[in-house]
């Protein structure tokens, strides 16, 4: 048996045995990890199981659609005891810190807790009991698919788990092994899968607000190194100009990265006060993980992020002289390579 053939024997064995499920996502639940999250409840709400979805903040509007027949149980994390559920599954989180307020429950679990961790991250902690990790898949969602068969999906799940790989790979833009994407995505289009809609709900701008904020940030597109560095920002002010949610500035990032001769595109947004969460991206091979890591974040090759504490201009200061020498470095890597 491979590696990859006992995981899923063992996951697949987990949610046989167990009833009562609790899953987890990470802080600012994009697509992929509610997409997987969802997915797999109406995989186990199939399977006769109880399954509760927890949350840090209430689901964002955007991702309403995902709970598709409203059967879908959401619970935030006052309302939550770990205890009294037969196993945890953890999604697309790398490190029990991604788990933002039940960070410190998870650590401190005994050993004797069924606690999966299901996730497509290089800097995954193996803080499970049972890991399954794969960075050679695109999205959590496809792992869920991978390991659990064609034949555990049902419309709703393949909805959700469709919608996580077209979250995380751009709408099969990007991503490590593109090819198993599709091969996973193929999957769930054997059901009336409307792809139209999933893409629109997932990266359309659908609000006029929504609009505004993205003009506000695009009137302070700024670039360095002759084009290669891309950034733009929003203040806690501009939101509340705009009465604009937290969350209104989802994949305004990834619109930058279209800009041509843009290799790496940042996006610095103020959520809260003084707290600045950063959004990177990369055209070329050149990872924005290993980048935001030395800021605390993380991520992958092509997408990253990381929160960061202070004022904007200085971080944003900080962040792009730090990145100017860390392409320095990755140019003269590469002019030795080509040389050697
Ligand atoms: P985002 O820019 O929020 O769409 O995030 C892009 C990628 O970076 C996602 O795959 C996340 O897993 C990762 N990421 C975002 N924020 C953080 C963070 N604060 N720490 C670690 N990883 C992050
Ligand atoms: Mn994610
Ligand atoms: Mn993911």
């Amino acid at each position: 048996m491979t590696e990859t053939q006992k995981h899923a024997a063992a996951f697949r064995q987990i949610i046989k045995d167990k009833k009562q499920f609790l899953l987890l996502t990470h802080l600012d639940p994009d697509g992929d990890a509610l997409g997987s999250a969802c997915g797999l409840a109406y995989i186990l709400k199939k399977m006769k199981k109880q399954v509760v979805i927890g949350l840090c903040e209430s689901l964002p509007v955007r991702y309403e659609f995902l709970n598709r027949d409203e059967s879908l149980r959401f619970l935030q994390h006052e309302r939550i005891n770990l205890s009294k559920y037969d196993a945890i599954i953890v999604l697309d989180a790398s490190t029990p810190a991604r788990l933002d307020k039940f960070e410190n429950q998870i650590k401190s679990l005994g050993s004797e807790v069924c606690l999966v961790n299901i996730d497509h991250h290089g800097d995954n902690s193996r803080f499970g009991t049972l890991n399954i990790v794969d960075t050679d898949s695109a999205s959590a969602s496809q792992m869920i698919i991978e390991l659990l068969g064609a034949r555990a999906l049902d419309v709703n799940s393949a909805w959700c788990l469709y919608a996580g790989i077209v979250h995380d790979t751009g709408s099969f833009r990007h991503g490590v092994n593109i090819k198993r994407a599709h091969e996973a995505a193929i999957h769930c289009l054997v059901f009336p899968v409307d792809s139209k809609q999933v893409y629109n709900r997932l990266f359309s701008l659908e609000t006029e607000v929504a609009l505004r904020l993205f003009s506000r940030a695009l009137s302070r597109l700024n670039v360095a190194e002759r084009g290669r560095i891309v950034y733009m920002y929003l203040v806690d002010e501009d939101y509340r100009e705009f009465k604009a949610e937290p969350d209104a500035a989802t994949g305004f990032v990834n619109r930058l990265v279209m800009l041509e001769g843009a290799e790496i595109v940042l996006f610095f947004n103020e959520a809260e006060s003084n707290i600045i969460k950063v959004s990177l991206r990369s055209n070329i091979e050149f990872s924005v993980g290993d980048f935001a890591s030395m800021f605390g974040g993380g991520g992958h090759v092509r997408a990253a992020g990381c929160r960061i504490e202070g004022i904007m201009e200085k971080v944003i200061e900080r962040m792009v002289k730090a990145l100017r020498l860390s392409l320095e470095i990755h140019d003269r890597r590469n002019e030795a390579k080509g040389q050697g």
